[in-house]
């Protein structure tokens, strides 16, 4: 680990011209992620500077949507009454991440922006494009067991390890950001990128930009929905496949559904045409099996994911089974 300067501002402004003008600086907030990175020697910043001063820890009811700050703790969020009535697909993601001690360090901020979990990332000595462009994908022609099926590129295959994004996708969540250049709102869908030939840049946040909170609009997904996350063990392990599935049901008929997939993608991966699909169908397996099938295509596995293929599929018919039984 190099030697690094801290500081701890009270302004927000502060906090952002900092890391700003500053390239080795950055922010941090609970810690859990950036500080592993650093004791690896993944991540060198030379300044670090902590947001935990600033006012972004509430979670609000406000007109058509609920604002979640970004210091709010990923375990204060999960329990919190408000998102246990109006958002219940995110605290059950939040709930399947981590352990709960890490849960009440980690921030929502932080749980956004949290790197990928590939061995390749993780290795200084191993070749990784996105720890050092150039190097190569290491995991390409090695050990790709945890990795993407869907938008990878020959320079990255590696995913997105965050449950919580999952929910946040399929929800039409949305970041706010603030930064030296102003304030702008980032559909959750847009915020991370695809690997393509820049896989080092893995959101479209910009140097200095600060994530204020995030905002889940109204939606009718208060009842019949389900986070479900295959993973080695049931506690303290990242997804091999998750799914994000929420229902709005007539009687035993989909008025309309949300879907998206975690352990998959370099990004969470929104899937919207299997949704389409169930718009306006019975709640049944077979329905419910051909949305996993559309979900599906397009889906590319390496030597040792290729059970994803499967995994996946049938992880998406079990999710909605859940959501629809769901009382
Ligand atoms: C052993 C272990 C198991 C885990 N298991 C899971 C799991 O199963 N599922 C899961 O989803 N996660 C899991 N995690 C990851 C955990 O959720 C993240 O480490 C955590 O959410 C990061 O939040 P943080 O506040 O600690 O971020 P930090 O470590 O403080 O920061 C992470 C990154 O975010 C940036 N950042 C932080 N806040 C902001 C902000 N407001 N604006 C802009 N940038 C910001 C920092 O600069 C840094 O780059 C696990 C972590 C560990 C250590």
């Amino acid at each position: 680990m190099i030697p690094f300067q801290y500081v701890k501002p009270s302004k927000q402004k502060a906090a952002i011209d900092t890391v700003a003008k500053d390239d080795t600086a950055m922010f941090i907030a609970g810690g859990t992620n950036l500080v592993d990175l650093m004791k690896r020697g993944i991540m060198n910043p030379e300044k670090l500077v902590d947001i935990n001063k600033l006012p972004l820890r509430k979670i609000e009811k406000e007109d058509g949507h609920v604002r979640i700050g970004a210091l709010a703790l990923n375990g204060a969020v999960a329990e919190d009454k408000l998102i246990l009535e109006k958002h219940p697909l995110l605290s059950q993601a939040l709930n399947a991440g981590a352990s709960a001690q890490l849960r009440n360090m980690a921030t929502v901020g932080g749980n956004i922006m949290q790197r990928t979990r590939c061995n390749y990332f993780y290795d200084t000595n191993l070749p990784c494009n996105k720890r050092e462009p150039g190097s190569g994908c290491g995991a390409l022609q090695g050990f790709n067991r945890m990795h993407a099926i869907f938008g990878h590129s020959d320079k990255c295959i590696a995913v997105n390890p965050s449950d919580m994004n999952v929910a946040l996708v399929a929800l039409d969540a949305v970041v706010l950001v603030s930064g030296p250049k102003g304030d702008r709102r980032i559909p959750f869908a847009e915020f991370h990128r695809l690997p393509g030939d820049t896989p080092q840049i893995h959101t479209n946040l910009q140097k200095g930009e600060l994530i204020t909170a995030v905002d889940i609009p109204e939606h009718p997904y208060t009842k019949h929905v389900n986070y479900l996350k295959v993973r080695d063990r049931t506690s303290y392990a990242f997804a091999l496949v998750s799914v994000a599935a929420a229902l709005d049901l007539d009687g035993s008929n989909i008025k309309s559904a949300r879907l998206a997939m975690g352990g998959v993608a370099h990004k969470p991966w929104r899937l919207q045409e299997a949704e389409q699909f169930l718009a306006g169908k019975p709640a049944t397996e077979a329905s419910f099996r051909q949305a996993a099938e559309i979900a599906m295509r397009g889906a590319k596995a390496f030597e040792h994911n290729q059970f994803k293929l499967k995994l996946g599929p049938n992880t998406i018919v079990q999710a909605l089974k859940n959501a629809a039984a769901a009382v």
